[in-house]
């Protein structure tokens, strides 16, 4: 859960202002909402299983994924509110 302040590699600053990462809840909570419709469609069309085998495939799911559901919320939301962007001279 750790985060650098700055990129070991280019410098850049990874948290803008302090609290900057409380809107990437919503970022994550989007995540959160997209693979349960995709893995609740999946599961209707291929097994159609019980109501409870839904519930305990979506959390036991949403459990796996939580710590790239969060890594990936942080960077989207930085990118999309952090003033950052790609520069390709730091490549590789
Ligand atoms: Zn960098």
């Amino acid at each position: 859960m750790a985060m650098n302040e700055a990129c070991p590699h280019c410098g850049v600053r990874l948290e803008p202002e302090p609290g900057f990462y409380q809107g990437a809840m919503y970022v994550s909570y989007g995540i959160t909402v997209a693979c349960i419709t995709v893995v609740g469609l999946a599961l209707y069309f291929l097994w159609n299983p019980s109501e409870w085998m839904y519930v305990g495939i979506t959390i036991g799911l949403m459990l796996v994924i939580a710590p790239l559901n969060y890594r990936f919320s942080r960077i989207i939301y930085l990118y999309l509110f952090g003033g950052i962007k790609y520069d390709s001279r730091y490549r590789d």
